[in-house]
């Protein structure tokens, strides 16, 4: 069945871009304009910029290009809260406005072009469409390795992941209505959206270098994000501490009747090296099942606080639900 003209708004988080937007935003309008001219969206279509709190000139620049184009809309988070939080909050703001929305990062990396494709998978009837890098050729080698490692460790841990999709995605309203109802505020997007279902698939692009300015994601973030993603959407590791744990009450019990047999043969020495090195790898096992069991402690910690994910504090339209909201 062939839909209407869907409205689309495209969602895009922002921190300390200065050096990117003026690139990359007028690329974006353009994307819109052709995809209004192939009349595959609605001339209803926005670019959404979220600025997630920069220190920069970043909200000043999303200000004045909202000025400049009708099809420029800002909002701006209270304050800093993180790539995952922004992206939701553009989401939200959103579906309450459109019929899909396509998230992407304004650093120009991720192929506009891919657009079209996703457009046309959601009026051939998918409500999800993912975009997924076809090559890492661009990114080093270190980078392509440990990208990799982190979607094999993340699907062997039991979250769902579509290999080489980061955030680059087509959602339709209608799965945003379903997702609104995951409370959750450990936020790990890609691994959430498959959880809501609904018919997907997926589009492949190649991705290019960043435009300008620099990434915010250095090694220590992807493992934290890594990390996040596993505790937040399985609880596979703790099955694992589990299971290892009986391996090792397993060998120690074989290990309790050798020394009760070694000392009533007489052969018992005073072992000092083995002892040391029994006492150490159990001390390391105890020590890594609690920080493991910690980690989910903590997750829980943090979701019974109910906090809130994302606050607005600005727009730069005057928004008729929200009457009260400060216009940038
Ligand atoms: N970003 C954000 N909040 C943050 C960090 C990053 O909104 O705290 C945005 C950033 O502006 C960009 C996207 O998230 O649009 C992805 O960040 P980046 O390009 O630095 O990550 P990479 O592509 O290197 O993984
Ligand atoms: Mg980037």
């Amino acid at each position: 069945m062939e839909k209407k003209q869907p409205v689309l708004w495209i969602v895009i988080p922002c921190y300390n871009e200065e050096a990117v937007l003026p690139i990359t935003a007028p690329m974006f309008l353009e994307k819109i304009r052709d995809l209004e001219e192939q009349a595959l969206i609605s001339d209803e279509s926005r670019v959404l910029f979220v600025n997630d709190g920069s220190r920069d000139r970043t909200w000043e620049i999303i200000q004045s290009l909202s000025r400049e184009d009708p099809h420029f809309l800002g909002i701006a988070q209270s304050r800093n809260r993180g790539h995952q939080n922004a992206v939701l909050a553009g989401l939200m703001e959103a579906k309450e406005h459109c019929d899909i929305t396509i998230s992407i990062d304004c650093d120009g990396q991720d192929d506009i072009n891919a657009m079209d494709e996703m457009v046309r998978q959601y009026l051939d009837g998918c409500e999800l469409v993912y975009g997924v890098r076809s090559r890492r050729d661009t990114d080093t080698w270190f980078k392509r390795v440990t990208a990799e490692s982190f979607y094999k460790l993340m699907n062997d841990m039991g979250t769902e992941v579509v290999y080489n999709h980061a955030d680059y995605r087509l959602v339709s309203a209608k799965v945003l209505r379903a997702f609104d109802n995951y409370r959750e505020v450990n936020l790990f997007l890609r691994g959430m959206f498959p959880l809501v279902g609904f018919k997907s698939t997926s589009v492949f692009y190649e991705r290019h270098e960043r435009i300008a300015g620099e990434s915010h994601y250095p090694l220590s973030k992807m493992l934290g994000l890594a990390l996040d993603g596993i505790t937040s959407m399985s609880t596979r590791p703790i099955r694992l501490i589990t299971g290892f744990g009986c391996l090792v009450a397993l060998i120690s019990f074989v290990g309790v009747i050798w020394s009760i047999a070694a000392h009533f043969m007489g052969v018992a020495v005073t072992g000092w090296s083995s002892m040391v090195c029994i006492l150490c790898f159990l001390g390391g096992i105890q020590l890594l099942g609690i920080g493991v069991i910690g980690e989910y402690v903590g997750k829980t910690y943090m979701e019974t606080k109910h906090r809130p994910r994302f606050i607005i504090s600005e727009k730069t339209w005057q928004d008729e639900n929200d009457p009260e909201m400060r216009i940038g």
